[in-house]
């Protein structure tokens, strides 16, 4: 049994002082409130659950800060970037992709993220037809590696487009038929370590078609675990789907399917007024990945309406074109800021927005995840957390009260002390860096012989 002794914890929903946890086979199996330390006690400053990546692909992560120059004759968009990100899947391999994800795993845990959901539709390795487990196994490696919680989340990608089209020569690597992919969700759960577990889900509805859509539902149904999707991320997508369906995306889905809290719906960018209430009454969670929907120019979400009417929020890193969940939470405030011209959209009643906005996070990211046992510290709870310092200048002088607005308004420095997954303080393998230049490398030079 370990015992740690925190000064200051966030348990549950809210701040206790002086508080003792007793942890054994990576769970919080005993709380003491307004407890005195004991000789065994390890003493914490400050403890905050960590949070969870809802929405991330982790390969992307190679691609950061290298497509922010305009195509020359040729206006930069999402559809745009999708072609270089295209261009990155034909120069990767399970062992530059292992590398990548180890990196980015790393990256999320040194800012505040302790379990990722991988959302991963990238299932055949470059040159290779047969349908294997080789990826899979690169990014088991790569958490394992690292020590972070995996979410496993294989989904189907089978066709180009609304209208049946088929994929392209760039898009191939993602084709698997339905049973292959449940084939592939099976195998992953006989090799996944117990920490780590699995959702499941499709691309997006212009990926597949709605019997694929409808098996892997129902799939995920019999498992028990969440279904995810991107939808409604750009306008053209909304577009491209009404002319098809007569119906708007989130609109078209809720009409269809049982849409409940075991749904996560990535962006959701795009909603008009009725799919919003629809949305929020259905319990789904909508995963918002701000800082790469602002860099991919998706559009913003209407977060105020949504939260009003209890729809339920979860963050992700998705593209990697930064990585830390705070930055993420104050990009969700500080655009609706801009655009309603008014300051704290998310706080309510006494909480402050930074409470609010943490809170939003932690729920949804339980949801999103499939996993009760994250998301806060409690009894029974998964011992997932970070350890911080009160004497750290941007929390400095801070009270329990505005420590949540601090960390995440005011974050001007490196703010994790040590992270704790599964009861166990992690240590960070210099491996991890070094593999990941000599990845870099790789791809730069595959590139340039292009
Ligand atoms: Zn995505």
């Amino acid at each position: 049994m370990q015992s740690i002794y925190a000064k200051n914890i966030y348990l549950e929903d809210s701040w206790q002082k002086n508080v003792r946890l007793d942890i054994s086979n990576g769970v919080i199996q005993d709380i003491k409130l307004d407890a005195t330390t004991q000789s065994q006690d390890e003493i914490i400053d400050i403890l905050i659950p960590g949070l969870c990546n809802a929405h991330n692909h982790s390969f992307q992560r190679a691609m950061s800060g290298l497509t922010e120059f305009k195509p020359a004759s040729t206006q930069d968009n999402f559809w745009t970037w999708r072609e270089t990100m295209y261009q990155l899947v034909e120069q990767v391999d399970a062992s530059i992709i292992s590398a990548i994800a180890a990196q980015a795993y790393q990256e999320m845990l040194e800012n505040g993220y302790t379990s990722v959901v991988e959302f991963h539709y990238l299932h055949r390795e470059q040159g290779t037809d047969e349908f294997n487990h080789t990826l899979l196994e690169a990014l088991v490696e790569a958490a394992t590696s690292t020590g972070i919680r995996l979410i496993y989340t294989p989904v189907l990608y089978q066709r180009g487009g609304f209208k049946d089209e088929i994929l392209s020569a760039r898009q191939e690597q993602f084709y698997l038929t339905c049973e292959e992919l449940i084939l592939h969700y099976q195998y992953a759960k006989s090799i996944l370590a117990k920490r780590h577990s699995l959702a499941i889900g499709v691309h997006s509805l212009r990926a597949v078609t709605n019997a694929s859509m409808q098996k892997i539902v129902d799939f995920a149904k019999e498992e028990q675990v969440p279904f995810h999707l991107h939808i409604a991320e750009q306008q053209k997508e909304v577009m491209d789907f009404y002319e098809i369906y007569e119906k708007r995306p989130v609109e078209w889905l809720i009409d269809n399917y049982a849409v409940d809290e075991n749904w996560c719906l990535v962006h959701a960018t795009h909603l008009d007024e009725e799919e919003l209430n629809i949305l929020a009454k259905s319990g789904a969670v909508v995963c918002l990945c701000p800082t790469t929907e602002a860099n991919l120019g998706d559009g913003i979400f209407k977060l105020h309406d949504y939260v009003t009417q209890g729809g339920k929020l979860a963050i992700g890193s998705d593209s990697n074109i930064s990585i830390n969940p705070f930055e993420e939470l104050r990009w969700l405030e500080y655009v609706q800021r801009l655009v309603k011209l008014e300051r704290n959209i998310t706080s309510s009643e006494d909480r402050s927005s930074g409470y609010c906005l943490f809170n939003m996070a932690l729920d949804g990211g339980a949801l999103a995840s499939g996993n009760k046992k994250i998301g806060s510290l409690k009894k029974g709870g998964y011992a997932d957390f970070l350890e911080l310092s009160s004497d750290n200048p941007s929390l400095v002088a801070h009270e329990t009260n505005t420590l949540l607005d601090a960390i995440i308004f005011s974050n001007h420095n490196s703010l994790v002390n040590r992270i704790m997954i599964h009861g166990e303080w992690l240590m960070t393998d210099p491996l991890i860096k070094k593999n990941f230049q000599i990845a870099m490398h790789k791809i730069s030079n595959r590139k340039s012989r292009d």
